[in-house]
């Protein structure tokens, strides 16, 4: 019962609902004392001959004015207690949101996607279910279950109730038995659905791969088991689940069984009558429901427990890069220094960046080249705070990255990254991601600028064409193109090209980056490339090797190294010469 308590926060927010919804059901409680009553008192009178239609209507009336108020109260502590449980999961859900928003890389490094949709989903509907019929039938089970026995005990024969609840500790025991067991074996369930909605986003995601390879067989298979896995272990639950109501049935049976044994012999010694005997068992009868309520109930908080520890676990996860106190509110500008002693990832022995120091100034470009591998796309991450947990700093505008607010950090540089992600939007809501607010002229000379526009008006809505998973299909070019617009429309301080330009072809490349070098003067400009003419004009061009830095220079100082850099220029014009046949 410990989640209800965890939840009190809730029931302290929602507490006006919370205290009429128990309020109406006692009250529903206590009115179902009536109708057993009234049967017993018309059974003495039948029994005695005493009865007369005048009385037999009065009492069908009382039945009557009784089932209304019922009707009427039912109704409305269901809105109340199920209406409000409706809100708790609708704060979790944007608690939930919220957090994952917040988490960095390295958090969705190590989660599986499917799992936290399965905790979005699943759990959340288990700790609504607490929250509602979880309280319901505490609640209900507890008033009607007392209500019963003190009415039987006080109005009819507290003997004859001791016979009959002589049966109880061991429905308690069986209870608490129940309920651990449920526990356990609700957990795996969650746990087997979490891998199953994993498998099924990652199969869908990747069935082009999976049908390239002609792996559909051996996906389904796979999907088959897990889904199988999914099954046995709800039908765990379920065979525990089940067992619990005829082991009830059996011990109300009991029960009924010694109130008409006892209750008879009581008639018998004119300690009772037949009408009070009558009452009493119909009483009994109305004690089924609380006791079934109440394996139900440790189902229900067995379920919301398990699943509120899962999303109290994830909502405990630090937000690992955020803002300290003092954050400056201010977009940055001016030289960008990186002083790197060392960089590992997270869970990794090995450092990846060595002794990085670099210094650019506002305004100049800096290209980074080197192997697959030597941390190109790491010292990028770093920049826009995506990684932390480095010694030594990098300083933006002479300040520490971390001065800055996140957000201010973020304002500033407009990343274009390997692996772009187009929204199932417009292509002109593609662009104006980061300004919504941005005016049609601005999101097309961001596309020019992008040297994407031309291919824009060639789609058959122009701007208005939706992309991404139920849109048109872009070629990776156009795609990495409408990333760059994408950037460029923030015209941010620092422009972050990561191999943005390696589906684009040479000349395109160049037009891109000549129309960049003319629109964007005064302005920083980072790019990593595997072709090393994109970067040929920059201010500074740095090799990595393995993470450390072995050549540093323009072109021009370079190309009379003779070291990497030359040899792979050299290689690549070689190359280039090929494909163009020597034109
Ligand atoms: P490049 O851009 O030069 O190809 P990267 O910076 O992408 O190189 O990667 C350098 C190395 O760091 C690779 O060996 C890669 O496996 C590793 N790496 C990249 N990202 C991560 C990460 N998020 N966690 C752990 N290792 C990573």
């Amino acid at each position: 019962m410990k989640v209800f308590l965890e939840l009190g926060w809730f029931f302290k927010q929602e507490k006006k609902a919370y205290i009429s919804g128990v309020f109406l059901l006692l009250l529903v409680a206590m009115l179902q004392l009536v109708p057993p009553k009234v049967i017993g008192i018309i059974a003495d009178h039948i029994h005695e001959g005493t009865i007369t239609k005048a009385m037999l209507v009065e009492w069908v009336i009382v039945l009557i004015g009784v089932a209304i108020a019922m009707y009427v109260l039912r109704y409305y502590w269901r809105i109340m207690i199920f209406g409000s449980s409706v809100k708790l999961s609708k704060i979790l859900r944007n608690r939930l949101y919220q957090h994952f928003t917040n988490m960095s890389p390295a958090f969705y490094q190590k989660s599986r996607v499917g799992d936290l949709m399965a905790h979005a989903t699943n759990d959340l509907s288990a700790i609504q279910q607490t929250a509602g019929a979880g309280v319901l039938t505490l609640v209900d089970s507890l008033s009607t279950g007392g209500f019963v026995i003190i009415a039987m005990a006080f109005t009819i024969s507290w003997k004859l109730t001791l016979i009959c609840l002589i049966p109880m500790p061991f429905m308690a025991m069986l209870t608490s038995w129940f309920g651990s067991m449920l526990h356990k074996s609700f957990y795996k369930a969650q746990e087997a659905f979490s891998s199953l909605n994993d498998k099924t986003q990652e199969s869908i995601t990747g069935i082009k791969v999976i049908k390239t390879f002609g792996q559909e067989q051996e996906d389904i298979e796979d999907f088959r088991k897990q889904s199988e896995d999914v099954v046995q272990k709800n039908i765990v639950v379920a065979k525990i689940d089940s067992l619990y109501d005829p082991t009830i049935s059996i011990i109300v049976g009991i029960s009924f069984f010694l109130s008409i044994a006892f209750g008879a012999k009581f008639v018998l010694n004119g300690d009772l009558s037949i009408g009070e005997l009558i009452s009493f068992t119909t009483y009994l009868g109305l004690l089924i429901w609380p006791m079934l309520a109440f394996g139900w109930l440790f189902n229900i908080v067995e379920r919301g427990r398990a699943s509120y520890d899962r999303v109290a676990a994830l909502l405990r996860e630090k937000v690992e890069i955020t803002d300290h106190e003092k954050a400056l509110d201010t977009v940055p500008y001016g030289d960008i220094q990186y002083q790197i002693a060392e960089f590992t990832y997270p869970g990794d022995a090995q450092p990846l960046l060595k002794d990085i120091s670099v210094s650019l100034h506002a305004g100049e470009t800096l290209g980074i080249v080197g192997k697959t591998g030597s941390g190109k796309t790491t010292l990028l991450k770093l920049l826009i705070r995506e990684f932390e947990g480095y010694q030594g700093e990098i300083r933006f505008g002479g300040q520490k990255l971390q001065d800055y607010k996140l957000e201010k950090l973020r304002e500033a540089i407009g990343y274009v990254p390997q692996d772009h992600f187009l929204f199932s939007a417009s292509v002109a809501e593609n662009i104006a991601f980061t300004d919504p607010t941005a005016t049609i002229e601005e999101i097309e000379r961001a596309a020019k600028l992008a040297n994407i526009h031309d291919d824009i008006l060639q789609f058959t809505d122009g701007y208005q064409t939706i992309v991404g998973e139920r849109g048109v299909s872009l070629s990776g070019g156009q795609k990495q193109r409408i990333s760059i617009a994408r950037a460029l429309l923030m015209n941010p301080e620092v422009l972050v090209l990561d191999d943005s330009l390696s589906a684009v072809d040479a000349k395109t490349e160049e037009a891109i980056l000549s129309s960049l070098r003319q629109n964007r003067e005064g302005k920083t400009t980072i790019i990593t490339s595997h072709r090393l003419s994109a970067i040929q004009h920059a201010s500074l061009i740095i090799v990595l090797e393995n993470g450390q830095v072995i050549e540093r220079g323009t072109h021009e100082d370079l190309m009379e190294l003779d070291g990497w850099y030359k040899e792979m220029y050299l290689h690549q014009q070689l190359e280039e010469l090929v494909e163009h046949g020597g034109h």
